[in-house]
């Protein structure tokens, strides 16, 4: 059985309505071993009959048999196995990979050997066999034609295939060279079949052992010119074959990729530029357009404190100390706040000095949370002393290791800082954390004092029951300075009145009006009725030298500063009556879900903090608004990223072109090619990815840039990279639809011709 035989094989043309034949009518049988010489004139078709043989282009009469197997029924697939398996073809233009090194173009054909090392081995041995040691290290288009031929014979040869197709290989080389290369041809292949066509049948009479004709289209003559000289010199580099593991299509495709995006450097440069932009472009849009995690927000009815569960009674009672004291033991709780009004309220501006400048941050008030271990300073323990939360741009303010900044102060009320904790998500609300006595005087502050509804004067009275003047004060703050029960009246009217009319029978008090809804629960809808008192302050309580807070008492005039127990004192004969609501804090959510059931048994309405609701239409449309903006936003970051990267890869798709279809002639897979590009995209990526981890990781850590970049979740850098990832799969596919969406043979020549 012969290796391979033509039956009757026929070969048309058909373009532009012109039919031709490139051949006809052929028959002929070749075996391992021969060394075969194809003359004819040009346009005979002796091309045409190497391409049919090297299945890259089909036939459509006859039959051709490998091995005794037909192959009439073909399909891509097979034929790419085909070649894979049994061809190897050199070509008169050398059809050398250019931006490849020599070795890198040999080692193309290794890449069925798994081991590294073996593959350089072999390499190396190949190329010593040519002659082309010296040159190993050069790229492809820095070689003379002679060492192009060269290469490619060494190339031919790591295949290890049966059939070495040669199509004028020395077309294109001074004589001198291409006797070298048709001895080196026929040395290497004394154990294969060998079939060069040639235009010169002199340059290779010398080693042929068969001559066919071609004319026409058919075989004019086939003369055997000598035996073939297997038999007295047996090859001696005989594949060991055995102990080799098969390289899988896959790790064949990493390794093309590599050499792929090595082989170009100024691309690949430029291709890593290009993902970084667009990766880093797509990071910047999201980072400071705002987190896009609010469409995802959790909508808690209440603050949400580990443990923390709000109640109150259904009957529409005031709850008493009493009674929370009771539920704490009952149930095991490890804590309650009475008055939680501000957990739940807007946050507040706080005032500090920096460098002899106000400075304003917004806090959020807290009580009963825990903010681990890891703190600067202490945790709060007198009531005027405060953690406070905030996000690491006010580190270098407030100190990195020790607190720089220690008072900070609301609307005149002094704190003490003994702690901090500085968090990376400034999504996240600053929070100020008060001891239970604290919360309580900003609760009594914020609950009786900064509401409208709240009246304050000093009445001034010449004799008991005659009042002779009322000054309308605005604002109380509470001073942890003052003697307990004592207030101070900063007001320069007051001052002037006193002057003028105070006598020994005058006397000064601080009258306090206060409001307040009394719902009835039973009977809501109609029975809303506001309530009031009257606190008075005793002309001996009313100290003359009250405090100066940072040299301001003057920026509040019109204020009474009064002691803490004052505030608390007063605001408590609101609350106590008004006040239907308490938290009670457990150790964790879970325990506090329980408790919460049983409370309900108990008479109490018990919602634990960690409770979602629906948002109303609005707040779901606002949500939808950022969302799709920051969508939107990466939608045109993308669409831009694509476009760019499109356009740049298709401008260098004409280089890839020529390549590939070597490849392909080569009997590299498409399969193998394709992942080989996949590959090369995804490496383009790497750099852009690590770049945006460490600039999120510098903006994060870097005090100053927390301020003006959103903090994103690990979930959205995962979507970035994610699109990045789907995009360059897109582009790439694009790329390799328009690669291989045309024949082997159609891609050599276009790729020639560039
Ligand atoms: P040779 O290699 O001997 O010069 P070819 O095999 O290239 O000859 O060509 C044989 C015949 O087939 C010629 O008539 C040529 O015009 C025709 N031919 C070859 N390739 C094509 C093609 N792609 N389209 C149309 N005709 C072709
Ligand atoms: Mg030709």
């Amino acid at each position: 059985m012969s290796l391979l035989t033509l039956k009757d094989i026929g070969k048309i043309y058909v373009s532009e309505g012109n039919v031709s034949v490139g051949i006809r009518g052929v028959n002929l049988s070749f075996d391992k071993g021969e060394f075969v010489a194809v003359t004819g004139k040009s346009g005979s078709g002796k091309s045409t009959l190497l391409n049919v043989i090297s299945g890259m282009d089909s036939y459509e009469e006859g039959e051709l048999f490998i091995e005794g197997q037909p192959t009439s029924h073909y399909l891509q697939k097979e034929w790419e196995e085909y070649r894979e398996k049994y061809i190897s073809f050199i070509f008169q233009d050398y059809n050398i990979i250019e931006s490849f090194t020599v070795l890198q173009n040999v080692e193309l054909s290794l890449m069925h050997i798994e081991d590294k090392k073996e593959r350089r081995r072999r390499a190396l041995e190949l190329l010593d066999r040519v002659g082309m040691t010296s040159h190993i290290k050069q790229k492809g288009s820095k070689l003379s034609g002679g060492q192009k031929q060269r290469t490619v014979i060494a190339r031919a040869l790591a295949k290890d295939s049966p059939i070495i197709l040669a199509d004028e290989p020395t077309g294109n080389l001074d004589s001198a060279t291409s006797e070298e290369i048709i001895e080196l041809l026929h040395e290497v292949s004394r154990d294969k079949l060998l079939i060069v066509v040639t235009h010169n049948f002199e340059q290779v009479e010398k080693c042929a052992t068969r001559h066919i004709r071609v004319f026409d289209g058919a075989v004019e003559s086939d003369h055997v010119i000598s035996r073939s000289e297997i038999s007295c010199k047996e090859t001696e580099v005989k594949e060991n074959t055995a102990n080799k593991k098969k390289n899988s299509d896959f790790k064949k495709g990493l390794t093309l990729g590599r050499a792929i995006f090595t082989s170009k450097p100024k691309l690949s440069f430029f291709l890593c530029l290009l993902m970084l932009i667009g990766t880093l472009g797509i990071f910047m849009v999201t980072t400071l357009c705002g987190d896009a995690s609010i469409l995802f927000e959790k909508n808690y009815m209440f603050e949400h404190i580990d443990g923390r569960v709000v109640i109150t009674t259904q009957n529409g009672a005031v709850i008493s100390e009493e009674e929370l004291e009771n539920i704490v033991n009952k149930y095991g709780a490890k804590d309650y706040l009475h008055y939680d009004i501000l957990l739940d309220s807007y946050s507040y501006y706080m005032n500090f000095k920096y460098q002899g400048e106000d400075k304003y941050v917004e806090f959020a008030y807290t009580y009963g949370e825990d903010f681990g271990d890891d703190i600067i300073g202490r945790y709060p323990e007198k009531n005027n002393e405060v953690l406070l939360y905030m996000p690491i741009s006010y580190q270098p303010m407030f100190g990195k290791n020790s607190i720089e900044i220690k008072n900070i102060s609301y609307s005149g009320m002094e704190l003490n800082v003994t702690g901090i904790k500085y968090y990376y998500d400034n999504n996240i609300t600053p929070r100020c954390l008060f001891t239970s006595e604290g919360f309580r005087t900003v609760t009594a502050l914020h609950y009786i004092f900064t509401r409208s509804s709240t009246n304050i004067s000093v009445r001034i009275f010449a004799s008991e029951g005659y009042l002779i003047n009322e000054i309308q004060l605005y604002n109380v703050i509470p001073s942890f300075d003052m003697e307990d029960g004592t207030a101070y009246i900063n007001s320069g009217e007051y001052t002037k009145f006193v002057n003028t009319l105070y006598d020994k029978n005058c006397k000064t008090q601080i009258n306090f009006t206060a409001q307040y809804y009394n719902y009835d629960y039973n009977n809501y809808e109609t029975s809303q009725k506001a309530f009031s008192f009257v606190r008075l302050i005793e002309d001996e309580n009313i100290v003359d030298n009250g405090p100066v807070i940072n040299g301001y008492a003057g920026e509040y005039d019109g204020s009474v500063f009064m002691s803490v127990s004052l505030l608390r004192e007063i605001s408590e004969e609101v609350l106590e009556r008004a006040y239907r609501q308490a938290s009670i804090f457990f150790e964790n959510d879970k325990e506090a879900r329980i408790a919460a059931e049983k409370l309900k048994n108990d008479g109490y309405i018990a919602v634990t903090s960690d409770t979602t609701y629906t948002p109303d239409a609005t707040t779901v449309i606002i949500g939808l608004i950022a969302g799709l903006m920051v969508a939107f936003m990466w939608f045109i970051a993308i669409v831009f990223l694509a476009f760019f990267i499109g356009l740049c890869s298709n401008r260098t798709i004409g280089a890839f072109k020529g390549d590939m279809a070597i490849m392909r002639s080569m009997g590299i897979p498409v399969k193998v090619i394709k992942t080989g590009m996949y590959v090369r995209m995804l490496i383009a990526l790497i750099p852009a990815y690590i770049l945006v981890i460490a600039t999120a990781v510098l903006i994060f850590t870097t005090p100053k840039f927390n301020e003006f970049f959103t903090y994103l979740y690990a979930w959205e850098y995962a979507v970035i990279f994610v699109g990045m990832l789907i995009l360059t799969l897109r582009i790439t596919r694009g790329q390799v639809k328009r690669l291989f969406g045309e024949s082997v043979k159609k891609s050599l020549k276009g790729g020639a011709a560039e």
